[in-house]
């Protein structure tokens, strides 16, 4: 499953899409319905009511949020190829660690 293979707090890549080429942190990951939010991509405007709040100040306005986009549409960075696709391989110890295809580096 491609989805497991990205975890939040993983730096991707977009590979295609109307991001493409765009890095950002996964914020989460939605494996029911094969998506991740990834920091400052797919972004999405809001506007929203001006509202006071308690402090004295105001919110809403015009809002930022990040959209879900497809876990097919990123890709792990690897630090020496770049975008990669993820292998997965049995360490020593018995524990399931990610590797990049390309050059086996754990990821
Ligand atoms: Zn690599």
């Amino acid at each position: 499953m491609p989805s497991a293979s990205i975890r939040k707090g993983d730096r991707v890549r977009m590979i295609s899409g109307k991001d493409l080429g765009a890095e950002g942190r996964v914020l989460a990951v939605l494996p029911k319905r094969g998506k991740v939010i990834v920091e400052g991509v797919n972004s999405v405007t809001r506007h929203e009511k001006v509202r006071p709040n308690r402090r004295g100040g105001q919110e809403g306005g015009i809002q930022h949020k990040e959209a879900a986009v497809d876990v097919s549409n990123v890709a792990l960075i690897c630090p020496n190829d770049g975008a990669t696709r993820v292998a997965h391989r049995v360490d020593d110890s018995g524990a399931r660690v990610r590797v990049c295809v390309k050059c086996g580096t754990e990821l």
